[in-house]
């Protein structure tokens, strides 16, 4: 509860937070199969995309920043047994730590971040959340200016003393911010692969 602007309408929709989800770039254990992982050496090979750079070993990923080269953080990954004496990979979530099979990517200030869905989707409500109550509340400032007090197109009266432009201009504005709050995509800083 609380936040300017809460209460007015916008909540996080499952449904549209379910695809945007899965519109993220994703790494996947089943890129990185048993049999060749069991011939990685020590140190193995690095693949770089989207200025991340990965460096794998048989237990762990390193997440490297390109430039400056620089350590972020560490995946763990997690074995359980298979058949014919093979292992499925999983990573641990860098953030709940439970053992995941895909991490999506999220940039939080320029900061690669690989998170659960469950992780995710946290992260996403609470961005969600923001960005509506401070998209509701300028809307509902404005509607205020026009004496309305519901987000019925049928209050839609000028109020006497405003000047015609004056009351256009304010309600392309609402439709602007209405348009945004419907549409508007969180996490816009999230590269796609
Ligand atoms: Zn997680």
């Amino acid at each position: 509860m609380g936040g300017i602007g809460s209460g007015t309408g916008i909540r996080p929709n499952r449904k549209r937070t379910k695809q945007f989800i899965e519109a993220f770039p994703c790494i996947d254990t089943s890129s990185f199969p048993f049999n060749s992982m069991r011939l990685l050496p020590q140190r193995a090979s690095q693949f770089s995309t989207q200025g991340i750079t990965f460096q794998i070993y048989p237990d762990k990923l390193l997440v490297l920043k390109n430039v400056p080269e620089a350590l972020l953080y560490e995946i763990s990954f997690s074995l359980t047994p298979a058949y014919y004496g093979n292992y499925r990979y999983w990573f641990k979530c860098p953030k709940c730590n439970h053992r995941r099979r895909k991490l999506s990517l999220i940039r939080i200030d320029e900061f690669p971040l690989f998170l659960c869905r469950c992780c995710l989707k946290l992260a996403y409500q609470s961005q969600n959340r923001t960005q509506g109550d401070q998209i509701v509340h300028k809307k509902w400032t404005l509607m205020r200016r026009l004496g309305w007090n519901s987000e019925c197109i049928s209050d839609e009266v000028k109020p006497k003393e405003m000047h015609w432009n004056t009351f256009h201009e304010i309600r392309s504005q609402i439709n602007t911010l209405e348009e945004m709050s419907l549409h508007r995509a969180p996490f816009s800083n999230v590269l796609c692969i």
